[in-house]
């Protein structure tokens, strides 16, 4: 099977597969399923259907990335990649955009003046033995296969697929030449697998998969009910993802960032166990070495590095020092302690106000979006703002009627506890 699996990938590359042909093929996979061996043969020849990074070997088991199947408010690979360069490891990142509900990395580095995430695999390269990053999007060359599947998946209602979800993420990061990898495998209302039990399923299929491909690979299992952090719209997250690179971000992202760079950290060996690893990126937050590497790849990709000399050369250069740009809040009518903030509606607000795209070519506003004043398990009392929304123009009245009841209060104070539900170590 993993020779018939390796001339299929072939044919997709050369051609010789017609769409019929492969339609009919990824019907079979989506409605009976592949075993494991296969679908690490699929990922291994998709990985190979195209360019892949290689690396020296004293550099090789210190390359490492991430992946997240997307949330609503997901900052954390602007701050994980500079916090791993900062405590040693190399993390060539290629990133996607923003699609739906949930955001893309690329769309929020592109916030930065003169940002360029268009960089080829030399450049990449080079850029990562020089400062231990690169934040960057996708190039023709890397995994082709991938991109004749998703587009014929997309159009026959197979991409809710594990096995094609796991080649399609699993080769991409694989391509990259990867020593270890994490993934946040994400489950809730406004997650891309709403049900836990599926998100298991699937990182668990990603985690063999990858495993399989001898990348060392942990997941971490996290909830998407509420977004993370307070920021949602590219902007607003960059600000954000800078105030935490400087050690005052909300807690639930730092713990997310840690979290996964103890885990990234362990598996290269630069960390004896996940938790002292997780406190080297901690560290790395608070004493400026993950916002130095973060300057440096701003520099590096073209981008204005005189936006991070202060908070308001900060918040003019991402574009929010804007007369054009409105802010309105909604406020709460009763007091209580937050029990959850609905990050699907905010979400779907933000698109509409512009900050999201409906089709891949659309043009997006990347000022818009908006700030939650409280987070899950705060109180917050009558009248008081609980969300600010940033905007062109009016409102608009269906924008605010999508934000009624997306704020949930309870008379009793709560745990708000740990979004992270399990980790795959
Ligand atoms: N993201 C991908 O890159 N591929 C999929 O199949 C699903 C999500």
């Amino acid at each position: 099977m993993s020779e018939e699996i390796s001339d299929l990938v072939e044919g997709v590359i050369d051609g010789s597969i017609s769409d019929a042909d492969l339609i009919s093929w990824l019907k079979q996979v989506h409605s009976e399923g592949i075993s494991e061996a296969d679908t690490i043969a699929l990922t291994e020849a998709m990985r190979d259907s195209g360019e892949t990074l290689s690396w020296d070997s004293e550099v090789s088991e210190l390359i490492v990335d991430k992946h997240s199947t997307g949330g609503v408010g997901d900052k954390v690979s602007l701050i994980l990649a500079p916090a791993l360069a900062a405590c040693g490891l190399k993390v060539p990142m290629i990133s996607g955009r923003g699609l739906g509900h949930t955001g893309g990395t690329l769309d929020k580095l592109e916030s930065i003046p003169g940002f360029s995430v268009e960089l080829d695999s030399k450049q990449i390269q080079t850029q990562v033995l020089e400062i231990g990053l690169a934040m960057v999007g996708q190039t023709e060359r890397l995994v082709p296969a991938d991109r004749r599947m998703y587009a014929l998946r997309d159009v026959t209602g197979t991409i809710d697929s594990i096995p094609l979800i796991t080649s399609s993420i699993v080769s991409k990061k694989a391509a990259e030449g990867l020593s270890a990898l994490v993934l946040d495998v994400k489950f809730g209302r406004a997650a891309f697998m709403v049900e836990q039990d599926k998100a298991i399923e699937l990182a668990e299929s990603m985690v063999a998969a990858s495993r399989g491909m001898g990348v060392a690979t942990t997941a971490v299992l996290s909830s998407m009910d509420a977004p993370l952090g307070c920021a949602i719209g590219n902007s607003l997250e960059v600000l954000e993802s800078v105030e935490t690179l400087c050690g005052n971000g909300p807690s639930d992202l730092e713990e997310l960032v840690c979290i996964q760079g103890g885990l990234l950290l362990h598996s290269t060996g630069l960390a004896e166990d996940r938790d002292s690893g997780a406190l080297m990126i901690h560290d790395s937050l608070h004493d400026g070495s993950a916002l130095e590497r973060f300057r440096m790849m701003v520099k590096a990709q073209g981008g204005d590095t005189s936006i991070l000399d202060s908070d308001s050369s900060l918040m003019a250069g991402l574009g929010l020092i804007d007369s054009e740009l409105n802010a309105t809040s909604l406020c709460v009518a009763e007091s209580g302690w937050v029990c959850e903030i609905e990050a699907l509606s905010i979400a779907l607000a933000c698109q509409r106000m512009g900050a999201g795209r409906l089709e891949l070519g659309d043009s997006i506003d990347r000022a818009v979006g908006a700030i939650l004043e409280v987070q899950v398990g705060d109180r917050i009392e009558s009248g008081e703002p609980w969300i600010t929304l940033y905007h062109r123009d009016d409102i608009g009245r269906s924008t605010v009627e999508g934000l009624i009841g997306s704020i949930v209060l309870s008379d009793e104070e709560l745990d708000s506890g740990s979004r992270i539900h399990e980790v795959f170590g």
